[in-house]
Order: structure tokens, then sequence, then C-alpha cells
């Protein structure tokens, strides 16, 4: 074992205690750009088709519910999957494990996310759409770091140790920043923050170090988000504050997730300068008669206005991804989502 390899792997790295403070985010900025927002978190179902076809059912389908966001529906993998070629992780059966040192890829450009971006980009085009936006979501280190280690984990010494997230952040980076760069929107999932992977201050830590290389101007566009889904408690959506990203994406629907809206306050968004993604709409359906019915939304949205303020709600989604929700119920969530925002523009 080298002197290196032979230093306690339990400890926060320490660097991590010199961090930079949150930016600070131009709220004035960001209301002048954005607009209530429609939009998905990424994902749709598997489709059967060669993969382009499959991306077009997945951006056709979205157009056709006039989300104005969109994503390539993540029609490759899953999101864990899309990392299979990252310096560090190796392939077993069970998914995707750490070998060695994490580490960036040597070629940044070669992440497929980036083909799939410039296709969707082209599809757009093709079709007279080049008013819609795109989003390309990227697994947060946190969540990416914890689902590959508790698959096996070689180099670090186990799942709870903190280099092993710290080199996660330091591989993602670059991706994120290269999103940022296209002009798209960037939005890091880290659905992990609301199981408590770690203590919500480090796992903050770990994430900000991963969204520490977009410029200012991204931010102050209103162009990165962090979705975290999962139950909240005011303690920890008092950590997400923290987060350097002037968008939360949370969700609100499904039934575990009902009572966020408890945890929510203008008070505490207001302080930090930050909106939401308002996930209105649960995911958990396998067929058109389980997603739930408009007034139901609209009664939860009301509920969450009167706690957040309108002029705090930057998006309106799905609560999470659809790869595991039923075909037959894609559309009707993606109806609920766009009368949802008609609701919200027509009544506050
Ligand atoms: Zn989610």
């Amino acid at each position: 074992m080298s002197k290196k390899d032979s230093k306690p792997h339990s400890s926060f790295s320490p660097r991590y205690y010199h961090a930079p403070p949150p930016r600070f985010i131009n709220f004035e900025g960001i209301m002048r750009f954005v607009k209530l927002l429609k939009t998905v978190i990424g994902s749709f179902p598997p489709k059967k088709l060669v993969l382009e076809k499959a991306i077009e059912w997945a951006v056709d389908l979205q157009l056709a519910h006039g989300i104005d966001v969109v994503s390539d529906g993540e029609q490759r993998a899953d999101m864990i999957g899309y990392f299979s070629s990252l310096p560090g992780l190796g392939t077993r059966p069970t998914g995707l494990h750490v070998k060695s040192r994490v580490e960036p890829f040597s070629d940044t450009r070669s992440f497929m996310k980036f083909h799939d971006l410039r296709f969707v980009t082209d599809y757009l085009t093709s079709r007279g759409r080049d008013d819609v936006k795109v989003k390309v979501s990227i697994t947060g280190p946190v969540t990416l770091g914890f689902a590959c280690a508790c698959n096996g984990v070689s180099h670090y010494s186990g799942v709870r140790d903190m280099r092993l997230y710290s080199d996660f952040a330091s591989a993602l980076k670059p991706l994120v920043e290269q999103v940022a760069k296209t002009g798209c929107y960037v939005q890091v999932d880290e659905p992990s923050l609301s199981i408590r992977v770690m203590e919500s201050s480090k796992a903050v830590k770990i994430v900000n170090e991963t969204l520490r290389g977009v410029p200012a101007s991204v931010c102050n566009e209103g162009k990165l988000i962090v979705h975290v889904c999962g139950p909240l408690t005011p303690p920890l959506f008092a950590d997400l504050m923290n987060l350097d990203a002037p968008i939360l994406s949370l969700a609100f629907s499904a039934p575990s997730v009902l009572k966020n809206v408890e945890a929510v306050s203008n008070q505490v968004l207001e302080t930090h300068g930050k909106m939401l993604g308002i996930g209105c709409v649960s995911v958990q359906a396998s067929k058109k008669q389980d997603v739930e019915p408009f007034d139901s939304v609209v009664q939860r949205l009301k509920t969450i206005v009167d706690k957040v303020g309108r002029d705090r709600i930057a998006f309106l989604h799905p609560d999470c991804g659809l790869r595991g929700t039923g075909e037959d119920a894609l559309e009707p969530i993606l109806e609920t989502v766009a009368s949802s925002a008609r609701y919200l523009c027509r009544t506050f």
C-alpha cells in the first residue's frame, strides 16, 4: 500500500472547510428572464425503437403538450447507467460499481448526453421549433457515488468515505460546465439528498463542488437547477438553500411527499433568493386512470402558492422522471402539467 493510500479514508476532505460561500443569486435578475415554464425532469420509459426514433418520440410527446423546456427522454440508460464509461467505474450484472479512483472523462464531449443533445437541437430545428429550450440532466455526485458504491467499492474505504464523493464531484463538474456552455438548461439530479446518505449540510457542499464552474450569468438566467425528490423537512429545506443554484426542483404530489408543502416557506426562499420547480403531478401511474384528477392538483397548487408566493415558482413539472411510469399515463401527466400552468397564469 502506498503512503498516500495508507491515509485514513474516513475524514471529510479539508478543502471543503474552505469552500467559498454560496454565490449571490440576483433574484431580480432571474425574474427578468424566468416566466413560468413547463418542463419534465428528464426520463421517459425506454421506447423499443432505434435510439434516434425513441428520442424523437419523447420530444414529440413533450411538444404535443406544450412543454417549454424539453429533455431527450433519456432513452439510452437510467440515471446511473449513463456513466458506465466514467473512469473508475466498472460494470457488474447488478449495475455500476467503483473499481478504482473516480476521475473525469478525458474528453468531456464524448459523454453520450452531448451526442443526444445535438440530435435534439437538430430535430427541433427540423421541426421549426427553435423556440423550444432544451435541458440536460446530470446525475449528482452524492446520488451517483452512493448508487455505484453500494454495488461494490475498491480504492475507497467504503460507501461512507467522503473522498469518494469528492472525486465524483470533480468528475462531474466538467460535464455540468460543458452543458452550461451550450446555453441549455442544466439540471443536477440529487434524489439521494432526501434519503440522508450523509448529513445534508455535507451533501450540499459536495454538490456545490460540482456546480462551482457554472458562470454566474447562467444562474442569473435561471438555467441552473438542482432536482431533489423525496420527503423534505424544514431543516433539510433550509440546508438546500445553501445549494449554489438559483432554482430547486422539488416533488409535492406523490403520497410520500404530500407533506413537503409544510416544509417550504416564502421567507426562506426570499432570504436566499431562490425559486422553485414544482412537481405538481405524481409519476406513480401505470395507466390513465391512475393519474390524479386536475381538481385535486389545483387544490395543492393553491396551497403551494399560499406558502411560497407565485413569483417564487419558476417551473411546473411532474414530481420526478417518467422512466417507471406507464406509457398510457404519460400524456395525461403532461397534460396536467400544461393545465396547471394555464391555471396558475390565469389565477395568480
Ligand atoms: Zn426525482
